[in-house]
This record gives C-alpha cells, sequence and structure tokens, in this order.
C-alpha cells in the first residue's frame, strides 16, 4: 500500500488510522514493529538510539510524507489539514515511529515558516531534506540582551557590495546549536528604524566560518543549550527569508508555530500523570489520600489539555496557528510544574539523594520542570499575548516601541 499522493488517503478518520496504522505495520523495521507489538519500550529506544537505523527509518517515513503531513504535496508532505494530520501523529506515537524533539525547531519553527515565507529554490533545498530528518536546525533568536523583547535585539547584519551580509554578535540558549546544521536567525539590519522594523531574517548555514556555539551546562546537568558567537560571519543574500528589514514579520510565524506546538502534541492518551499515577502504586504513595487526590487532578488536567490541543488543531484546519496557542502553552506550563513538584512529592528520599549515575526520573522532571514557563516566550508574556490578542486588552506600554533602535534608552 502506498501513501504517496493525498488521494490515497481515505477521507473518514477511523480509514486515515487504519490506513497509517497499516502503513507503518508494513514498513517499520521487523524488530521495531515486534517490540512495540510486546509492549517493550526499552527495546524500541535501543533500536531509535542507534544513529543509522534512526536515520534510515527517518528516511522511509519522510518519503511517505507522513513526517510533516500538513505540508504541501511535493514538499515532503500531504496536504493534510492540521486535524487530519493530528490522526497521523497518534499512529506515530502508538508506534513510537515518530521524529525526537531535538527536531522541534527544524519540523514545527523552520519547516512552516520556509513555507510561508521561503522562495521556491529554498523551499526546494530544505523541506524535502527536513522531511527526511537530514537536517537538524536550531533557532538563533534570544540574545544576551534580547529575550521576552526579543525585537530589541543587537547582532548585526550589514549588506557588502557583493549582496552579501556581514554578521557580527552573540545569541544565547540555543538548544542544539552546537549539532545543527541550520540556524533560524534575526539580525538587526537597519538600526536607524524602529526596533521592530529594521530586523531581517535568515536561514544560516551552521557550518559558515565564525559561527561558534558554546555549550552551557544546564542545573539537569545537560549541555543541549548554547551561546553562539557570530564573528564576522559571511551570509549568501539566497539564505535571506522574507524581505529585508521585515524579519519581525516572519518571526511571528515561527514564534506562533512554537507556542502552538508547546502544548504537546495533538493526542489523547498516555503522559506525565499516567508515569506518576503508575510510580504511586509501585511506591504506595498512592494510598495518601491528599497526594492521590493531586494526582487524580493532575491526570485530569492533562487529558483535558490533550484534548483541547486537538480541538485547536482541529479549529485551525488549514490555517496558521492564532493567539489562542498562548492558552495552551500557559496551561502546559502551569501543569508541567505541577507534574515535577509531585513527581519528587511521591518518592521525597530518592529525590534528595541517590546513587552516582542513577539519577531518578523524578528528579529529571523536577530539573527541568520550568522548561515550558520559559522557552518559546514566558508565562508572563503568554499572559500579556492573551490579554491584548485574545481579550482585547490594551497593550503592554513599550515607550521605546516607536524610537529608532539605535536612539533608544535601554541597553
Ligand atoms: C528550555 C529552553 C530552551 C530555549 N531554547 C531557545 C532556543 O533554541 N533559541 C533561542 O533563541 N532561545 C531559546 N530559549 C530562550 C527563551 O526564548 C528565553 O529565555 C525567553 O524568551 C525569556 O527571555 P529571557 O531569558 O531573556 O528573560 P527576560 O526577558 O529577561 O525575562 C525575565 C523575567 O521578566 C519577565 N518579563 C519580561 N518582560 C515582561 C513583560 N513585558 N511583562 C511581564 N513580565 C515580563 C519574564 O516573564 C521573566 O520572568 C530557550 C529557553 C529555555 C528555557
Amino acid at each position: 500500500m502506498t501513501l504517496a499522493h493525498p488521494v490515497d488517503l481515505p477521507a473518514a478518520e477511523a480509514d486515515l488510522a487504519d490506513a497509517v496504522g497499516a502503513w507503518l505495520r508494513e514498513n517499520l523495521p521487523p524488530d521495531w514493529l515486534a517490540a512495540v507489538d510486546a509492549g517493550d519500550h526499552a527495546a524500541v529506544e535501543r533500536i531509535r538510539a542507534d544513529p543509522g537505523r534512526r536515520a534510515a527509518w527517518f528516511d522511509v517515513l519522510g518519503a511517505s510524507g507522513l513526517a510533516t503531513p500538513t505540508w504541501p504535496w511535493g514538499q515532503g508532505g500531504l496536504g493534510l489539514t492540521a486535524d487530519r494530520a493530528s490522526i497521523v501523529t497518534e499512529q506515530l506515537v502508538r508506534y513510537r515511529a515518530e521524529r525526537p524533539n531535538q527536531d522541534f525547531v527544524g519540523l514545527t519553527l523552520a519547516g512552516p515558516t520556509i513555507l510561508e515565507w521561503g522562495t521556491d529554490e529554498q523551499k526546494a533545498a530544505r523541506l524535502p531534506a527536513l522531511a527526511r530528518g537530514r537536517e537538524l536546525w536550531c533557532q538563533l533568536f534570544s540574545e544576551p540582551g534580547a529575550g521576552s523583547d526579543l525585537a530589541a535585539l543587537s547582532t548585526r547584519a550589514v549588506q557588502r557590495e557583493d549582496s552579501s551580509w556581514l554578521v557580527n554578535g552573540q545569541k544565547v540558549w540555543n538548544s542544539y546549536a552546537h549539532l545543527a546544521d541550520f540556524g533560524l536567525l534575526m539580525a538587526r539590519t537597519d538600526p536607524a528604524a524602529p526596533k521592530h522594523r529594521g530586523i531581517t531574517y535568515f536561514l544560516l548555514d551552521m557550518r559558515t566560518p565564525g559561527v561558534e556555539p558554546r555549550p552551557l551546562k544546564q542545573m539537569t546537568g545537560n549541555a543541549e543549550f548554547n551561546e553562539t558567537f557570530l564573528t564576522d560571519v559571511v551570509v549568501p543574500d539566497s539564505a535571506r527569508l522574507g524581505p529585508v528589514n521585515q524579519g519581525w514579520a516572519v518571526a511571528i510565524t515561527t514564534l506562533m508555530q512554537e507556542r502552538n506546538g508547546l502544548s504537546g502534541r495533538p493526542v489523547v492518551g498516555q503522559g506525565e500523570s499516567d508515569r506518576l499515577v503508575g510510580r504511586a502504586l509501585t511506591t504506595g504513595a498512592w494510598r495518601d489520600p491528599l497526594l492521590r487526590d493531586r494526582l487524580v487532578s493532575a491526570f485530569v488536567e492533562e487529558r483535558a489539555l490533550q484534548m483541547t490541543t486537538i480541538r485547536g488543531f482541529v479549529a485551525a484546519g488549514s490555517g496558521a496557528p492564532t493567539a489562542e496557542g498562548s492558552i495552551r502553552k500557559l496551561a502546559h506550563a502551569t501543569l508541567s510544574e505541577k507534574l515535577g513538584v509531585l513527581g519528587t512529592e511521591l518518592e521525597p528520599d530518592g529525590a534528595v539523594a541517590w546513587d552516582a549515575g542513577e539519577r531518578p526520573v523524578a528528579v529529571d522532571a523536577f530539573l527541568a520542570m520550568k522548561t515550558y514557563s520559559i522557552a518559546g516566550g514566558t508565562s508572563e508574556i503568554q499572559r500579556n499575548i492573551i490579554s491584548e490578542r485574545v481579550l482585547g486588552m490594551p497593550k503592554d506600554p513599550d515607550p521605546e516601541r516607536h524610537k529608532p533602535f539605535q536612539e533608544r534608552s535601554r541597553g
């Protein structure tokens, strides 16, 4: 059976799920499928951890269009609406055949932004490679002086006579930049314009001389973050995404996709709360009625968020995500912190002392629980967006907004 073209895809939801399931059963490597059928998650993770096998599978998956089902046919996707694509996602998750978190920037941010703003050449060069998992992407937005107020960024790009750009500056908090092939780069190209109007957006080849990511160790002990130094980096004009000085509009596409994508996958089912309930049953913490009550309410919240995410996808249809994504991102951030704390309360002894090299999952989850309340825009910023764009309240005051960037008073 082939899923090579949208017309081959059944219209009814149940039939679509069956068709995707059947395709996965036909195409997944036999030992992978056997491990899924046996519920042996550890065995699947071992297969997924093998770089060669992972790459081979993502190539097969990408060629079918199932890795990026909303992208147009001919550009790496199947042209499905967001709600139909969520049925595909559900099947991929079920077979643990989906692309990993590391590909979030490439699939969720870079692809849709290139689709909306890219030239035909940029689409042809990047989208099929992204769909097949051949490129890892990072996001070079935040700077030491520009996070929530991203438009205050000061990395500078100056156009040269041959139309290429010379870029100098520093970015920070760039996840996986040390491994990435390409970066989504925002740089200031007109300091005489107000801050939102003098920015240009580039697709940066991370192997260009002068690009230097330096890993930053986090409190989890991992070092997937980087500060990225850009020194006399020459970027061809063909790498510019969208018009000169209109990079803010391009970035809005990326940021909307990011918020929409940071509330979890549009799949109802096993989540972090299920894992915690299982853990509570094992440790005996489930017998504590107060803890049990909090676990059940977190479980209900997680399911409600999953269902709201699906509703958001259905409402979006084939359209771009809206500010409504900020509501789900905020809810996800709050829930993530709640689950992080609950996890340590289920096993308080293990959470403060453990054997070297065997850190409990609860500790990892606790140390990472703030991720969603900061990444992709903090919870305070999501509240601002919700109040302004969803509830129609007055804008957050910003006296610098209309001043030329170079005349602003804040550093
Ligand atoms: C896990 C993770 C991954 C990340 N990955 C990337 C990445 O790949 N690429 C990238 O470019 N960046 C990345 N970031 C950076 C992230 O986008 C920024 O940290 C975030 O936008 C906040 O910026 P800041 O850290 O400069 O905080 P600041 O903007 O300095 O904010 C400090 C505090 O002030 C509050 N605040 C600021 N302005 C307002 C306001 N107007 N109203 C109310 N409160 C306000 C904030 O909510 C926050 O509590 C990542 C961050 C995390 C945690």
